[in-house]
């Protein structure tokens, strides 16, 4: 299962069926037109209140599917990869993330109690329709030269094994976070832009407006896995909050932290700038469970 985002991080290997041209100008459009604050707000943020993150079935969204009780924690897989599985011998939960690729309709988890065996447990994915923007833009912006061309190459690579960490101790409910920088929100979450009637990868986080220097702090207790300076999203921070439970940080001004810190609830990893293909400062703020980007918002308590 691909990882569907693009902007400001075109990580998944492009379909099979797009021309390299067009994936080429796609890769380096996704770096464009980064700040976008719609007027309309989240429609996701109004669940029952004190459950995070939020349940939404939908594409970006999240599922919480019971798993019932059991003597010990369950293991659960969307195809390959692992679940995050919450709760206590009385009741476990599936957490999983919903790929913004994802068709509406049934889909199912393998669920693997202790003693080995294993079961599907069905869930339903009902349709969204995200919001689509056109943009024209000169076509001879949108080309990438042979040798960025190659380091995006190199930095999806590396970036596809960061996103596939899964590390314990998995993370204790309720996954409430923090808004990692105040600042106006964007609701572009599965925002889809059509460059010049090309249609790419949807939006797969959200935009923090600030000011550069602005902290930015850990949303959740975490392990920091990766820090670069990347060609789309500049000075970028990971963290690891266990069991899938991945969060990322993107056109810092500056980092101060490297892999292997651990962080608390507060503490800061770096300062909001404009680093990487932006149009100005913010926060590009991405979260991500079992290998795929939801909606941060589903995070938060408003
Ligand atoms: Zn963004």
């Amino acid at each position: 299962m691909p990882a569907s985002f693009s902007h400001p991080t075109p990580l998944s290997p492009p379909p099979s069926s797009v021309s390299p041209v067009v994936t080429r100008r796609s890769a380096l459009l996704a770096g464009m037109s980064l700040l976008t604050f719609p007027a309309s707000h989240l429609a996701a943020a109004t669940a029952p209140s004190g459950v995070w993150p939020k349940a939404l079935e939908v594409p970006g969204g999240i599922a919480r599917l019971p798993l019932g009780p059991a003597a010990e924690r369950p293991v659960a897989f969307a195809g390959d990869v692992p679940v995050l599985v919450l709760g206590d011998a009385a009741e476990w939960t599936a957490l999983l993330g919903i790929a913004l690729s994802a068709e509406p309709g049934e889909a199912s988890i393998t669920v693997q109690a202790a003693d080995g065996t294993q079961r599907q447990l069905a869930y339903t994915v009902a349709a969204k329709q995200y919001r689509e923007q056109h943009l024209k833009v000169e076509p001879r912006t949108v080309d990438l030269s042979p040798e960025d061309q190659a380091r995006y190459e190199r930095e999806r690579a590396h970036q596809a094994v960061v996103m596939a960490t899964f590390s314990q101790p998995v993370p204790e409910a309720p996954l409430r976070m923090q808004v990692p920088v105040p600042g106006r929100r964007s609701s572009s979450f599965g925002l889809r832009r059509v460059f010049n009637g090309q249609a790419r990868n949807p939006h797969s986080g959200m935009d923090i407006a600030a000011a550069t220097g602005t902290p930015v702090v850990a949303p959740l207790p975490g392990r920091v896995i990766d820090t670069g300076d990347y060609f789309f999203n500049g000075n970028t921070v990971w963290l690891d909050h266990g069991g899938g439970l991945l969060s990322m940080y993107c056109h810092l001004s500056a980092t101060n932290v490297q892999p292997g810190d651990m962080l608390k609830t507060g503490e800061r990893l770096g300062a909001v700038g404009a680093t990487g293909r932006v149009t100005g400062p913010h926060l590009h703020w991405g979260v991500m469970l079992n290998r795929t980007m939801v909606d941060p918002a589903l995070f938060l308590a408003a």
